[in-house]
């Protein structure tokens, strides 16, 4: 039996002239993702997009598992094509659904019917499957509101497809389509959902992460690494930049006030990453930051810090609680890697008594207290690792 993937645009259906580059965008976004599992063709009709395996050996679960996070897509199925008669319409539809109608205690059959010379209208085509089906699978009954199963046939130009029930897509819009901006990425809970939600809108991503060994291990680093690849398989490929930030930060240890040291090591942080940024020609920064989860998350703290940058910084976590985060990571698969205890640059050099109402001239004026400041974040953004994540 020949299979096909037929995939259903998301909210592309709603963006009126600017579809057919959502759909060409949401196309290359899915080719990408199952490149590496033999060759397909594309073709666009109506809202649907049909992928075609051209090589016998293609492993259809795996794509399908792929295309299910591809960010654009409303809904995904496995569909049987077959010849454009109704006694082929209905065995196939035996043989191909046998297990999910095995299963099933209900279901009902919906026709859609493009091609409008085929002699049946899609009324009958419902009525004399669902007939057939039930003298074949005596267990089940017709359940038109609420159905274990939906048998859908499609009467399309060249040939029919028959498919059961349809798989929850990623929903979004394509990769791409909004710009690109730069996620701070730490090993925590917050920062790779962070990076996902604003992927899921469009968004492509580019990450930086600050490292401060030997105070950060090699594991920490690794971690961050295998966060990013999980990210990745919705957001498609993170360029990803390790900047060095052992020195500055050991900078504002010796040099500031310790109840401004991690506001202004979050400030320095959003300076190199809107530099890096900008390099990447990405228009926007996102932190994984929520209000009153730490010190440096009240919404004082967050002022001092997004002051200390231009760009827009977008934190699609800030008004969730622990748990709806803890909830979209184990969603995306983040929440295992993120809850493996390694250490974090913000968890160095913590002071005891961090300011949770600080007023930016006071945590300026500690700031300026660093001498060679400007050098130190040249050096760091020379020194960049930069690793391609996919
Ligand atoms: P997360 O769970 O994402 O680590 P968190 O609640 O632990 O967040 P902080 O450690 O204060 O919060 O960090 C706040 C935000 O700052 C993170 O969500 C992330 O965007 C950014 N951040 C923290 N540490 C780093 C780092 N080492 N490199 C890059 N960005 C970081
Ligand atoms: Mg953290």
């Amino acid at each position: 039996m020949k299979e096909i993937i037929l995939i259903k645009n998301g909210e592309l259906a709603l963006k009126g002239l600017n579809r057919s580059s959502f759909e060409d965008k949401l196309i290359k976004n899915i080719k990408h993702r199952i490149s590496d599992l033999g060759n397909f063709e594309f073709t666009k009709s109506q809202s649907t997009i049909m992928v075609d395996p051209l090589d016998e050996d293609i492993d259809l679960e795996e794509a399908v598992d792929r295309i299910s996070k591809v960010f654009g897509i409303a809904a995904l199925s496995r569909a049987c094509v077959c010849e454009k008669n109704f006694d082929e319409i209905k065995k196939t539809a035996e043989e191909y659904l046998r297990e999910q109608l095995e299963d099933a205690n209900t279901f009902k059959v919906e026709a859609k019917r493009s091609d409008k010379k085929f002699p049946m209208k899609s009324p009958e085509i419902c009525r004399e499957t669902g007939g057939y089906l039930l003298s074949k699978f005596n267990h089940l009954k017709v359940d038109v509101h609420n159905p274990d199963v939906i048998v859908t046939v499609e009467v399309r130009d060249k040939y029919a497809f028959v498919r059961g029930n349809n798989i929850k897509g990623a929903g979004g819009m394509p990769t791409g389509t909004s710009g690109r901006a730069a996620i701070l990425i730490s090993g925590g809970i917050d920062s790779p959902v962070a990076a996902y939600m604003m992927a899921k809108r469009g968004i492509e991503l580019c990450a930086v992460h600050f490292a401060s060994p030997p105070y950060t291990s090699e594991l920490a680093e690794m971690k961050v690494m295998e966060l990013l690849k999980r990210v990745a398989k919705y957001s498609g490929v993170i360029t990803t930049f390790v900047v060095p930030f052992t020195k500055i930060q050991e900078a504002i240890r010796d040099d500031c006030p310790e109840e401004f040291f991690t506001i202004i090591m979050r400030r320095i942080m959003m300076v190199i990453s809107e530099k890096i940024a900008k390099e990447q020609n990405c228009s926007a920064l996102i932190t994984g930051e929520s209000v009153g989860q730490v010190a440096s998350q009240t919404i004082y703290a967050l002022g001092c810090t997004d002051c200390a940058v231009n760009m827009p910084v977008f934190r699609p976590c800030i008004g969730m609680d622990k748990e709806e985060i803890i909830k979209v990571s184990r969603k995306i698969d983040t929440f295992e890697t993120s809850i493996q205890p390694y250490e974090d640059c913000c968890t160095v050099f913590t002071p005891k008594h961090p300011k949770t109402k600080p007023h930016i001239e006071d945590v300026i004026k500690a700031e300026n207290s660093i001498e060679n400041l400007e050098e130190l974040i040249s050096d760091a953004i020379k020194n960049v690792k930069k690793v391609i994540i996919r």
